[in-house]
């Protein structure tokens, strides 16, 4: 059996972890809080770990496995991603394998005898197996090194699929009190932490909570005028052959977005529920194998994906809440590379989510909670200051402007809204005197701006003393004020046609006690990224920021890469990350013993691609084929 904590004689020492780091993974340095949660679990120590999407969950859990006897047992829900799991260890030179209910009894059977002949490493169970008497008699029989509880959240969440298997976990302490349990989530709020100390029997964890802050993510949210537009324009001028996920709310809008950017010469897949599984499965697999394909999605598609290389996230619908969004840009950029999370947002938004709300089953508790979830986000979308300090703020954790988002690179005007806001709500005011009508935020802007529509002529509101005062603002700057006023809770939205309505807050507005600052939307949404250019800062791209010698060096590096990947049949970044082969083009090392100092460089993938690469970089002028000749 493993050590009991502390004991110095057959505890690893320390310093295994980072040998373990450099030898197997390559890398130089631990990420922040990585080195405390692997040394506190090599010791033997149980973890609770809470790390944003991206922030290198996996590390802290497959270096102590390596450097403890014994195998490392990973409880995962997501099966279909088990088999991409195992091969990026396998290319690290890991022993790995899984259990799960999509093998062959042969195959099943390899794997378990590997396990009882002390052969694995890492073996990646799926919950359901952990629940099975013949699994646990199996791991009965080995040695273990550790559990790990990954996407640890599934057992807080009501009504999650993988709820059941994962509460039957807390058994894990019971039968092996001495093998040491880490628990890893990127969901963070503070029931959420708790539910899972209590539901897994963590009561004696140690808590670990990462800084939650992704500073190479770009943060950037704009008002929606043509949402697939903007994108293309997004695409095309910041992100030309990247790899990334746009997601839409509806199925039908992800088909039309695909669509419409594969017409416009984008390679794009659409990924959402409705697709049979088959079809998912295939354009899943393409995106993580093959370079710069874009992924159309609902929220079906993400979790667990690692793909290190997707380089933008964009959102064309408002997201239900903050932590849904930070999950979903948090697969921005997890080789550290700058990367960007775009949004479009606008008034249609927040219309339809009070109306999916209003219409959604549950009690009234939940759909508060629901409500309060959509102002967060809706506050977020509207604030003025920097976008980071705030998603962090959500999060509780306090830091400084940050220089990398919209706001802080192109600081929004804002200007005394109280008139306008008067203007806006008497209307609405005067509105709800007829009974049985609805009238949503058009309707009223046509009534201020003073436009004899057909329902403003039908229904005599050409007559009131609010029509026609609104000609100060356009309608688009309307908008943006019914938006902000939803936002800031001095108007509602209710039933199925949006009509607007007061809300307790709109009396002081209208008793002339309260100000009403509001944020002027920016005249063009792509000033951000060219804001961000203009001064200096880097564009997203794998190749930005390399000296100009190094980039015809990295292509190179690149096309050997899709040939290695292609023939191994493996994604392109097992084989090795942009990250990693940046470095090299811009080290340009002449022996494996500089290679293998490149942070990235394991000791497996040295002595298999080693002599390859230095070959690449040796072909120096000459055509990118004659590198290819391997
Ligand atoms: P998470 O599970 O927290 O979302 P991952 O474990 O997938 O994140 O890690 C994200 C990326 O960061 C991976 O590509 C991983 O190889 C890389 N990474 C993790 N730790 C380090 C490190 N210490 N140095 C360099 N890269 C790292
Ligand atoms: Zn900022």
């Amino acid at each position: 059996m493993t050590s009991p904590p502390g004991s110095p004689q057959d505890a690893p020492e320390a310093d295994d972890a980072s040998r373990v780091l450099r030898r197997v993974f390559g890398y130089g340095s631990f990420r922040e809080g990585q080195r405390e949660i692997i040394d506190h679990v090599v010791a033997g120590g149980d973890a609770l770990v809470l790390m944003p999407t991206g922030g290198g969950k996996s590390l802290c859990y497959q270096v102590p496995a390596l450097v403890r006897k014994g195998t490392g047992v990973v409880v995962s829900p997501l099966i279909a991603l088990m088999q991409d799991q195992v091969d990026a260890l396998t290319a690290l030179g890991v022993r790995a394998g899984f259990l799960n209910s999509t093998q062959e009894h042969e195959e099943r059977r390899e794997v378990e005898a590997a396990f009882l002949a002390g052969e694995l490493d890492l073996l990646y169970v799926a919950p359901e197996r952990l629940r099975t008497s013949s699994t646990l008699g199996l791991l009965d029989r080995g040695v273990i090194a550790l559990f790990a509880i990954d996407e640890a959240h599934c057992v807080a969440q009501w009504g999650h699929d993988f709820r059941p298997d994962y509460l039957a976990l807390s058994a894990l302490h019971e039968r092996w009190p001495d093998v040491p349990r880490i628990a890893l989530t990127a969901t963070a709020t503070e029931a959420t932490h708790a539910e899972i100390a209590t539901r897994l029997n963590l009561g004696g964890a140690r808590h670990f909570v990462a800084s939650f802050d992704r500073p190479n993510i770009q943060y950037r949210i704009a008002q929606k005028r043509e949402p697939r537009r903007q994108l293309l324009q997004l695409l095309r001028t910041e992100h030309p052959g990247d790899a990334g996920i746009v997601y839409c709310l509806s199925r039908a809008s992800v088909e039309k977005t695909a669509a419409f950017l594969a017409e416009n010469g984008v390679q794009a897949l659409p990924y959402h529920a409705g697709l049979d599984a088959r079809t998912r499965a295939a354009h899943q697999s393409r995106f993580l194998r093959e370079d710069g394909l874009v992924m159309v999605a609902t929220i079906a598609f993400g979790m667990g994906i690692d793909k290190p290389d997707v380089r933008f996230v964009a959102h064309l619908d408002l997201p239900k809440s903050i932590e849904g969004y930070y999950q979903e840009t948090g697969r921005a950029g997890r080789d550290g590379l700058p990367s960007t999370a775009w949004m479009v947002y606008g008034l249609q938004d927040v219309v339809q989510q009070r109306r999916m709300i209003d219409a959604s089953e549950g009690d009234a508790a939940h759909r508060r909670r629901l409500s309060s979830h959509l102002d967060a986000m809706l506050a977020l979308c509207e604030t003025v200051e920097c976008r980071r300090v705030h998603l962090l703020a959500y999060f509780g954790q306090e830091s400084g402007a940050c220089g990398n988002c919209d706001t802080c690179l192109t600081p929004p005007e804002t200007w005394d809204g109280t008139i306008a806001a008067q203007k806006l709500l008497s209307a609405v005011l005067r509105l709800r005197r007829e009974r049985g009508q609805s009238f949503g935020a058009g309707h009223v802007i046509d009534i201020l701006l003073g436009r004899e529509t057909d329902k403003v002529v039908q229904h005599g509101h050409a007559s009131l003393t609010v029509f026609g005062v609104g000609t100060e603002l356009n309608e688009s700057e309307w908008r943006a004020v019914v938006r902000q006023l939803l936002a800031q809770g001095l108007l509602s939205v209710e039933g199925d046609h949006g009509t607007l309505a007061l809300t307790d807050a709109s009396a002081e507005v209208l008793a002339r006690r309260r100000q009403v600052p509001l944020r002027r939307d920016p005249e063009r949404t792509a000033r951000a990224g060219s804001a961000a250019r203009g001064s200096g800062a880097r564009r997203p791209s794998p190749a930005a920021d390399l000296p100009e010698e190094a980039v015809p060096v990295f292509e190179r590096l690149r096309a050997w890469r899709a040939v290695v990947a292609k023939e191994r049949g493996l994604p392109a970044y097992v084989v090795f990350h942009d990250a990693t082969l940046r470095q090299i083009a811009a080290d340009s090392p002449s022996s494996l013993a500089e290679l293998g100092q490149v942070s990235g460089v394991g000791e497996s993938k040295l002595a298999k691609y080693g002599e390859q690469i230095l070959d690449v970089l040796a072909s120096g002028d000459s055509p990118v084929q004659d590198a290819l000749e391997f």
